[in-house]
């Protein structure tokens, strides 16, 4: 395995980081946090960066991409706020990027060129008010009727669905689930959004479909192996939410770091009382565990390996790192960490989501404990 971050990567990192300085500094992200407004110019000035073209097909208007490099694209994006990432992300990583695998070439070429060009947005809809972590119990039903499917019901938690242009959307069909692309402004689809704790920019969405007809060439994969593929998604998903955890605790160590350099008090800067360096050195610990675990499975993605009990774990490790990161960071900046013109608080409000969306941690500590009873080889090997 080979550690080096290659010099495409770093050069990545690097323009998104100034990029994000430019478009989106602090004060900034908080003021779309604290006016709850969609970041529309931001996301377009993402996809002209290339944002919106990563990890898609050529063909479509894509540029192709390992899943390391995705990883230090998302823990960017993460880095800048999270009404970034929940805009971006629902689109790019989950359903284009879905659509890229399991959909038909008119699928594709329906859907794709518009995310890549930045104009069109996907949002997921899973979770349901009665069906969280439990998917394979969920209510929205699709019946056939010729060449359409009809779907009833209510999902909950579907993030950006007001901004999208689609849904796609897993339904209950006959027997089994099926993915299914909606479009948001078909006829029967109703979007209410509710108010949240981090990410204000990108609304968590309440989507009810009543009597919503839907061509049945909008299924992707075969009707029926939806959960299937929605797990399969999900298991690449929990790798960038790896990233996410990455981008936040650096952003958090960068903040603290900086911070205790220049703050002084008892007549020296903090970082030089013991008690706060060793804070900053559990923060760099805790960046440091996020990565490597997020891109190890990240690697093991690019090479096609076995790796749904590594993702979990992969998202438990780097969400509760980060969780503990931005925590002693919140403690590094004192009494300034609540002052929203610092950025601190803003992740300490956006980095816990990542211990319960995408699975919560107990449930991913339950795929691991079922892997672990069929075998111990994949924890024990590297
Ligand atoms: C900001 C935000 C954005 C989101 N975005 C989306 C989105 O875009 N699309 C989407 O579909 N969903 C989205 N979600 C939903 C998210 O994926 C769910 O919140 C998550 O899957 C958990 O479901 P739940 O909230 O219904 O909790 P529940 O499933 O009700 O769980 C509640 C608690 O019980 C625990 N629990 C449940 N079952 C078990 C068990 N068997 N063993 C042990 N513990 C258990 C859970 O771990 C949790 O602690 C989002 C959520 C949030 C908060």
């Amino acid at each position: 395995m080979d550690f080096a971050v290659t010099a495409g990567q770093r050069s990545l990192r690097e323009r998104l980081r100034r990029f994000f300085e430019d478009v989106a500094p602090t004060a900034v992200v908080a003021e779309i946090d604290r006016t709850e407004s969609f970041p529309e110019e931001i996301y377009a000035r993402m996809a002209g960066f290339g944002l919106t073209r990563l990890g898609l097909p050529e063909e479509y208007g894509g540029v192709p991409s390992d899943e390391i490099t995705m990883c230090v694209a998302v823990e960017e994006v993460a880095r800048a706020g999270a009404s970034f990432a929940y805009a971006w992300m629902p689109t790019v990583t989950f359903c284009a990027r879905g659509i890229a695998k399991y959909g038909t070439p008119d699928q594709k070429r329906r859907f794709l060129p518009a995310i890549c060009a930045g104009e069109s947005r996907m949002a997921m809809g899973l979770s349901e008010p009665a069906t969280g972590s439990d998917l394979s119990g969920l209510e929205t039903v699709a019946r056939r009727d010729g060449d359409e499917y009809v779907i009833d019901g209510h999902k909950t938690f579907t993030t950006g669905a007001d901004t999208a242009e689609h849904i796609l959307t897993l339904v209950r069909t006959g027997g089994g689930l099926t993915a299914i692309v909606v479009p948001r402004t078909a006829p029967g689809v109703s979007v209410s959004t509710r108010p949240k704790l981090s990410g204000q920019g990108t609304h968590a969405c309440d989507v009810r479909f009543s009597d919503v007809h839907v061509p049945a060439g909008n299924v992707i994969g075969e009707a029926g192996d939806g959960f299937r593929l929605i797990l399969s998604l999900l298991d690449r998903e929990r790798v960038y939410v790896g990233a996410v955890c990455t981008g936040i605790a650096q952003g958090a160590f960068d903040l603290a770091n900086g911070y205790a350099r220049e703050r002084v008090q008892f007549g020296k800067p903090i970082a030089e009382h013991q008690a706060v360096a060793h804070l900053l050195a559990n923060m760099a610990m805790d960046v440091r565990t996020a990565r490597l675990t997020t891109w190890e499975a990240a690697w093991r993605l690019d090479e096609d390996l076995p790796c749904s009990a590594e993702v979990s774990m992969t998202k438990v490790i780097a969400s509760e790192a980060a969780t503990r990161c931005v925590s002693n960071g919140m403690q590094v900046l004192g009494g300034y960490s609540y002052m929203v013109e610092y950025g601190m608080e803003r992740y300490w409000r956006e980095v816990k989501l990542n211990e319960i969306a995408g699975g919560t941690n107990q449930i991913q500590r339950d795929i691991i404990a079922r892997h672990l009873v069929r075998t111990v080889e994949t924890a024990l090997s590297p």
